[in-house]
């Protein structure tokens, strides 16, 4: 959707100028676009940071109101990268999430929980937070980490195209690391969710609450836009307090604890995977996830 690469502080350059994030603004909005449809939209931590670093420029941009998440190409994004040949996972980045120390050159469990408490945990809570209505606009596949980035927004405008899936447990995972499964399509579901790792529609996550509205894909910039346009009326204050209120009821509700409680069941899954098979994805490669 986005032609244009506007290349600023916070785009990462993967390859041959080529960023893994875009940005741009139109008016009040700033579009923040996943760029690797090669992969669709795969999400290494060079992208992790890149977004992280769009996400303050919009935060900071006081002519930016609101904020769109978007995918490039056919896809919104397949989750982490655990396969392209640009996954990064061993390498070392500027820490902006938290104080969790470099993941780089530390063993077993203590790398892996201080890897995904900066880059998944911390960076989505982080971006949960930014005190300006965000919106993702979801097409194709949002797969696994790809939920955390849609709903780690306030809202998402999904494509009839779309599709949502959890499949980790097929890694003795149960679920990505921003587990807000039981808030954003109640309990019950998130159960056969997971239990399946089914794909659901953009009706059924509809149906389920899990996104505001279903658009056709031809038109799921256009209604995204005029949204994002109408949202933009409203007073900045008025809509950052209007967003914490509700996400602080969220937390009131147990999404914060709740994650912290689930984040140590993520990582014993991993610890075991790695125990018993040497592999913290327990074997699983993208083949093998499809
Ligand atoms: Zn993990």
């Amino acid at each position: 959707m986005t032609s244009e690469a506007d290349s600023q502080p916070g785009d990462v350059t993967a390859a041959a100028g080529n960023p893994v994030v875009l940005y741009r603004e139109d008016g009040p909005v700033a579009v923040i676009t996943l760029n690797r449809p090669e992969y669709r939209n795969a999400q290494n931590s060079a992208m992790t940071y890149a977004l992280d670093a769009a996400f303050y420029r919009a935060a900071a941009d006081d002519d930016v109101k609101v904020i769109v998440l978007a995918g490039a190409g056919r896809h919104f994004c397949a989750g982490h990268d655990i396969g392209t040949p640009g996954r990064d996972a061993h390498e070392s980045f500027d820490r902006q999430a938290g104080l969790w120390w470099d993941h780089v050159g530390k063993q077993g469990a203590e790398s892996r929980y201080a890897r995904e408490s900066e880059v998944y945990l911390g960076m989505c809570r982080r971006w949960r937070e930014l005190p300006k209505p965000t919106i993702a606009m979801v097409q194709g596949a949002c797969i696994a980490g790809a939920l955390m980035l849609a709903w780690c927004c306030d809202l998402v405008v999904a494509a009839d195209d779309a599709f949502f899936a959890d499949p980790v447990v097929k890694m003795g995972i149960p679920g990505v690391e921003y587990f807000a499964h039981p808030f954003v399509m109640g309990p019950r579901f998130a159960k056969e969710f997971l239990f399946t790792g089914d794909r659901v529609d953009a009706g059924r996550a509809l149906q389920l609450g899990m996104v505001n509205r279903v658009v056709p894909r031809a038109d799921l910039e256009t209604e995204t836009m005029a949204l994002a346009a109408r949202i933009a009326e409203m007073p900045r204050l008025g809509l950052a307090l209007a967003k914490k209120a509700v996400n602080q009821v969220e937390d009131i509700m147990g999404l914060q604890t709740g994650m912290d409680s689930v984040f140590g069941l993520h990582h014993l899954a991993h610890a075991h995977n790695a125990e018993v098979g040497g592999d913290p994805l327990g074997g699983q490669t993208v083949r093998s996830m499809k």
